[in-house]
Parts: C-alpha cells; sequence; structure tokens
C-alpha cells in the first residue's frame, strides 16, 4: 500500500458521515411516478398484517431464508454468515413470530410494519381517515415536510401503486438502523455483522448508511488503504426482498408482494443516486491524502472542511430533487423535466432486472455522474449552501426552498444540473420497471 493511499484511508472514512444519508429522499415519489404505466400496478390487493402473512407461510419461509444464505456467500462474501441461533423457525410462540421473522432478516426489532399509506404530495386526506401520526410508522425524526400516513384496515382494499410506492421509504424508516456490534443496541450485539464499516457508530442515523451506499466502483487504491469501502451491503437487501416478494405473489399475498417489492426498489434506487455510488464525489485521492496529511501534523480545518462540503452538497443535491418533484406533482406540471424523467419508458428493454446489473448497470452509471454532479451543484446554489464549511445544511429543521435560490441564479448551471438529475431519476425509474418485469406472473 503506498503511502498516499494509507493516509487517504481516515478521510475517505469519515466523508462517508453524511447525517442523513436519504438518497432521493422521497422514494415514494420515484416508485409512483416511475411505475405508474405499468399494467401490473393497476391491480387492488387486500392490505394483510404481516403476523398474518407470517403464520400462513412460516414453515416455507424458513426453507426460502435458508436459501438467501448460499447466494450471498457466493455473491457479496463480506456479508457475514446468519448466526445460527437467528435462523428463521415458524414454530414457537405464536407472539414472537414477528420477532424471530426480524431477527433472520437482521433489521431493526422495533419497526412499526404497520398497515398504512403515505399520500402522494397534495394529495387530501380520504373523507372520515386520519392521519396516522409519524411514530406509527418510522422510528426516524420526520421534518417540517414530512408525508402525511393514514391507517389501512386488515382485509382494506388497496392500489398497488400505492402499496409499492410507500413501502419504498421505509427503508429510511429505521429498518437498518443500529445493526452493527458497535452500535450499542442489542439487537446489533446478536446479529453478528461486526462493526459498522464506516461512518460514526455513535451517531444513529449512520448506522444504515452501509445498507443504502454501494462502493462498488472506487479506485483499487480506495480499496487498498480502506478495505471497509468493500463493506457495503445494499445487494444483501434488493436480494432479500425480492426473494421475499416473489414468494409472496406466488402463495396469493400480493400484498406483502407489493411491499416487499418496494422495500427492494429502494435499495435499487439509491444506487442510482450518484452520491450514494461513490466514496467522495469531487475531491481526488490525492486531494484527500493532502487534506489527510495537514490534519495529521496539526492543521484539521480543511479536513474537517471537506468533510462539510461533502455532506452539504449531497444533502443539497437530494433537497433539491425532491421539492422540484414534489412541487411539479402538487402544480401537475407533467412537463417538467426531472417529472418527465421517471414516467419516460422509451428507453426499457424488455429483460428484467438480473442480480449482476446492480453492481454493473445502476450502481456503474451512478458512479460515473457523481463528479459531474458535485460540480453542477456547487455552480447552481449560493456558496452559503454548498461552498461554505461552516454551514450544516440540514432542511429538516430550516426549510431551504433550493429550487427558488436555483432559478435565482445562473440559468445556465441549473440547466447543467437538471440534466445531470433527469438522467440519473430515468435511469432509477428504468431499473425500478425493469425490477418489476422480473417478478413471478399470475400473482
Ligand atoms: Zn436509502
Amino acid at each position: 500500500m503506498t503511502r498516499t493511499a494509507r493516509l487517504a484511508a481516515p478521510l475517505l472514512l469519515t466523508a462517508l458521515l453524511a447525517p442523513r444519508a436519504r438518497a432521493w429522499d422521497d422514494h415514494a415519489i420515484v416508485t409512483r411516478e416511475s411505475l405508474a404505466s405499468l399494467p401490473a400496478l393497476g391491480a387492488r390487493v387486500r392490505a394483510e398484517p404481516l403476523e398474518a402473512f407470517l403464520a400462513a407461510e412460516g414453515a416455507r419461509l424458513e426453507a426460502l431464508l435458508a436459501g438467501e444464505e448460499p447466494w450471498l456467500r457466493e455473491h457479496v462474501p463480506a456479508w457475514p454468515p446468519l448466526p445460527a441461533a437467528l435462523a428463521f423457525r415458524a414454530a414457537g410462540p405464536a407472539g414472537e413470530l414477528r420477532a424471530r421473522f426480524l431477527a433472520a432478516l437482521r433489521v431493526h426489532p422495533a419497526m412499526p410494519l404497520p398497515l398504512f399509506r403515505q399520500l402522494a404530495p397534495g394529495a387530501p386526506l380520504p373523507p372520515g381517515a386520519a392521519a396516522l401520526p409519524p411514530s406509527a410508522v418510522t422510528l426516524v425524526r420526520s421534518g417540517p415536510d414530512a408525508a402525511t400516513f393514514v391507517a389501512l384496515a386488515d382485509g382494506e382494499e388497496v392500489p398497488a401503486l400505492e402499496v409499492v410506492a410507500t413501502a419504498a421509504d421505509e427503508p429510511d424508516h429505521g429498518l437498518d438502523l443500529g445493526i452493527w456490534e458497535d452500535n450499542g443496541t442489542a439487537w446489533g450485539a446478536r446479529y453478528g455483522l461486526g462493526p459498522q464499516p464506516f461512518g460514526n457508530p455513535a451517531l444513529e442515523f449512520s448506522s444504515q448508511a452501509p445498507m443504502h451506499m454501494g462502493f462498488f466502483h472506487e479506485p483499487w487504491l480506495a480499496y487498498r488503504a480502506a478495505p471497509q469501502l468493500r463493506r457495503t451491503f445494499p445487494e444483501v437487501r434488493i436480494h432479500l426482498f425480492r426473494a421475499l416478494a416473489a414468494h409472496a405473489f406466488a402463495t396469493g399475498h400480493a400484498y406483502w408482494g407489493w411491499r416487499f417489492t418496494g422495500f427492494a426498489l429502494h435499495y435499487l434506487q439509491d444506487l442510482a443516486q450518484p452520491y450514494h455510488a461513490r466514496a467522495v464525489p469531487g475531491v481526488g485521492l490525492a486531494r484527500v491524502a493532502w487534506l489527510q496529511l495537514l490534519g495529521a501534523v496539526g492543521f484539521p480545518g480543511p479536513r474537517a472542511a471537506a468533510i462539510a462540503l461533502a455532506s452539504n452538497r449531497h444533502l443539497a443535491a437530494e433537497s433539491y430533487t425532491r421539492r422540484r418533484l414534489r412541487d411539479a406533482i402538487a402544480a401537475s406540471r407533467a412537463g417538467d423535466p426531472l417529472l418527465a424523467a421517471l414516467r419516460e419508458t422509451s428507453g426499457d428493454g424488455t429483460a428484467p432486472l438480473a442480480d449482476a446489473d446492480v453492481r454493473a448497470g445502476v450502481a456503474r452509471a451512478g458512479h460515473a455522474a457523481a463528479d459531474p454532479l458535485d460540480e453542477a451543484v456547487l455552480r447552481t446554489f449560493p456558496a452559503r449552501h454548498v461552498a461554505d464549511p461552516a454551514y450544516t445544511f440540514d432542511d429538516t429543521r430550516e426549510p431551504v426552498d433550493l429550487p427558488a435560490l436555483a432559478r435565482a441564479g445562473d440559468p445556465a448551471a441549473e440547466q447543467a444540473l437538471v440534466r445531470l438529475l433527469s438522467t440519473r431519476l430515468r435511469d432509477a425509474g428504468r431499473w425500478s420497471r425493469a425490477l418489476v418485469r422480473g417478478l413471478p406472473p399470475g400473482r
């Protein structure tokens, strides 16, 4: 390993500490808009509690979940095998069925997973319905423009599109929090996943990042310097939830078929987002090493500044995309290029998503777009938000209208940003439809 690479490692890892690694930040919109044209999504399905699904399918789910292990050993060797004590067992106290299932998935045991749907932006509450408090759905602090959730009754009919769109946001509601052995949680201590690969294990939200980011295309020096970069695991979740979805469809549990499909789509869409597919966009390895060296000899300021800037640009790109999409939907502006990109199906193939596409297709394109996107973000928004290391971007605390700020700036810069984001969203939509095409027929 070279000296440059060795010096670069600690900063690379610290820089991945985005405070809220939430990718598109509104997977429900990405999912609803990209799938709406597919005939299969026109179906209506009956809401079914998780416990009912598990009680009906328990024995078969034992075999299905056990079948994940050989695939993981071959395709994701850095993912530690499931401890024998966590293997799913259908037999046992019925009141603990859900807990046994969530432990076998190695997700947060307190994830609420209620029957609910998330309203589209601007959609009114259905007559007679009451909004669910966010805490009934999410384990994560909600911002001022948080989505509206509405409870579903057991057996209530609901459009498949609403189920899959609602579920696509759920992995950001706490599913992957606290799962590593150094997170100080009871479940992290049992899950056998080792220490958190990167980020600060004491910061709750950073613990989900290794499941929601995929660093498959970094320079080889980066992996030599920081082998932990190989410990990113969105493929584990995509494969697992696709398998569960296929099983649910094949056995007549369409509600859970679409809900698990939504979970899988979340991680797939994350990888189309450049800040989730490249470790430190916009900063070359040599500069990372130089910043690290300054820190080592007593000048940590520039290093801290670089980390703050990377985080702010990441969050600015997501916030702009979310607000622009929400505004376009609420105002029925179908011509908005970001919204049109999600709905654009002319580039679709006929092949379903293959396992290998996750790295070689989705994440590779996300990675390749990272530097140009970072540059466009820097040029489009006021320096305060994307070039001031003393500022912390957090629009859940302080609403920031980035589309309005972009319109007040250089039009050419915003056009370049919109072109780049449109391409990314077109990709996210295209791959999302490919995943749905791979679901079993006869659902
Ligand atoms: Zn995510």
